[in-house]
């Protein structure tokens, strides 16, 4: 029998523990990503896509799959191999992990058979996560599916607007935006849409729909605008929910809307592409431009898929608008920066072809100017080629370009 060396065990028990999770990462087989300090990827130990992570400047680690974490490069050691360190020999294994060394002689030394059925277990863990991960992927494809299906009936059953018999669409966008681009079918209407709120059918009534399409032209979603010509000046329904009294927007979008655009006016095959956030004002625009032929004109739906994700590091405090927090302190309110996120993926935000060489973005001009204005640039940025001519507009002060049609119209 070895003799018992407690000094050589304690000095490998500190050298472990005085290892940080930086130095350690690479030792245990993790990925190292640039020079980031969050680094995020896919557990050894549960598998998934990027559900672990070790952040070298805070020193900390967590698994969301197994909801644990840390602040010490064993115990990362330990999770990501299975190890249970409250036993001396799991703690003495996750020791020599991160220390890259076998455990000393005279430490309690994982038996063959331990070991073993250690590694089985983290196989079986793995093989059931990715089970799970791939059951719940398909479930949420399943019910994006059905959304999409349910989003291109509403459209399927609606009319066209510009020959419907049923008249309130064009009357609509002739009071609204001065034009309804009679020779385009993008747009279309229906008397009796149901409008839904919490469970319950809140309001039934007239209203536009309009497709949400993506680039091969597939109908992803619809965008439905409820219209009461009796309402004058924005000539929509005023709803409200009946518990809070809160007002409630009178536009709905159905199936999906992320990297899809709603068409008003021309063809995508143009050279020169006109829209902005909302149908209103794309429509506006294009009856006061008498809707050109070589121009297509668009809405996004809202201003996220204009403009896409900003990236983290560009965002901005607010030169003054403050917001109080919980506290009752006031807060400076901070903006979603110009700069587009970094690796985006087709489908995160609306789609401009490559033949386009001429994009006018038209900017809202009744939302929070910095806000806009930021968006709009990160919209420009994201939009931008070489060959092609990029110009963001802005309505006058307190205006936007649907007013101005009407206040012209009027
Ligand atoms: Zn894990």
């Amino acid at each position: 029998m070895t003799a018992h060396i407690p000094g050589v065990i304690a000095e490998f028990i500190e050298s472990a523990r005085g290892l940080s999770i930086a130095v350690a990462a690479p030792v245990l087989g993790l990925k190292v990503l640039g020079r980031k300090s969050e680094h995020a990827q896919p557990c050894p130990a549960c598998g998934g896509h990027d559900g672990f992570a070790f952040n070298t400047q805070k020193n900390k680690w967590n698994c969301r799959h197994a909801g644990v974490g840390g602040n010490d490069a064993i115990g990362m050691a330990a999770h990501i191999n299975g190890l249970d360190i409250k036993h001396r020999d799991g703690f003495l294994a996750a020791c020599g992990l991160v220390l890259g060394q076998p455990v000393p002689v005279g430490g309690e030394q994982e038996s063959d058979n331990d070991r073993q059925s250690r590694l089985d277990r983290l196989e079986a863990m793995k093989r059931r996560n990715a089970l799970q991960s791939e059951k719940a992927a398909k479930q949420a494809d399943d019910y994006r599916e059905k959304e999409r299906n349910k989003a291109r009936g509403i459209y399927d059953r609606a009319d066209f607007l510009s020959t419907s018999p049923i008249a309130f669409g064009r009357e609509y966008l002739m009071a609204r935006c001065g034009g309804y681009a009679p020779q385009w079918e993008w747009l279309r209407v229906d008397e009796n849409v149901p409008y839904w709120h919490n469970g319950e059918v809140l309001h039934e009534g007239a209203a536009i729909i309009a497709p949400f399409m993506d680039i091969a032209h597939t109908v992803i979603g619809c965008h439905i605008t409820w219209i009461d010509l009796a309402v004058v000046g924005k000539y929509r329904p005023i709803l409200k929910d009946p518990v809070t009294n809160e007002l409630l927007p009178s536009k709905k979008m159905r199936g999906s809307k992320k990297g899809g655009i709603i068409p008003l006016s021309g063809e995508m095959e143009a050279s020169r592409w006109v829209g902005g956030e909302g149908i209103e004002n794309g429509m506006a625009v294009a009856a006061s431009e008498n809707f050109r032929a070589d121009t297509f004109y668009f809405a996004a739906g809202d201003l996220g898929n204009l403009s896409g994700a900003a990236e983290p590091s560009s965002r901005f405090p607010h030169p003054f608008l403050t917001k109080t927090d919980r506290n009752g302190v006031a807060r400076r309110v901070f903006i979603a920066g110009p700069e587009p996120k970094k690796n985006q993926e087709e489908g995160e935000a609306m789609f401009v072809p490559h033949h386009v060489t001429d994009l006018v973005l038209l900017a809202d001009g009744d939302s929070e100017p910095i806000m806009t204005a930021s968006a709009m640039i990160r919209a420009k940025t994201r939009l931008g080629r070489t060959n092609r001519r990029c110009l963001i507009v802005f309505p006058p002060k307190n205006e936007d370009f649907a007013n101005m049609a009407q206040v012209q119209h009027d």
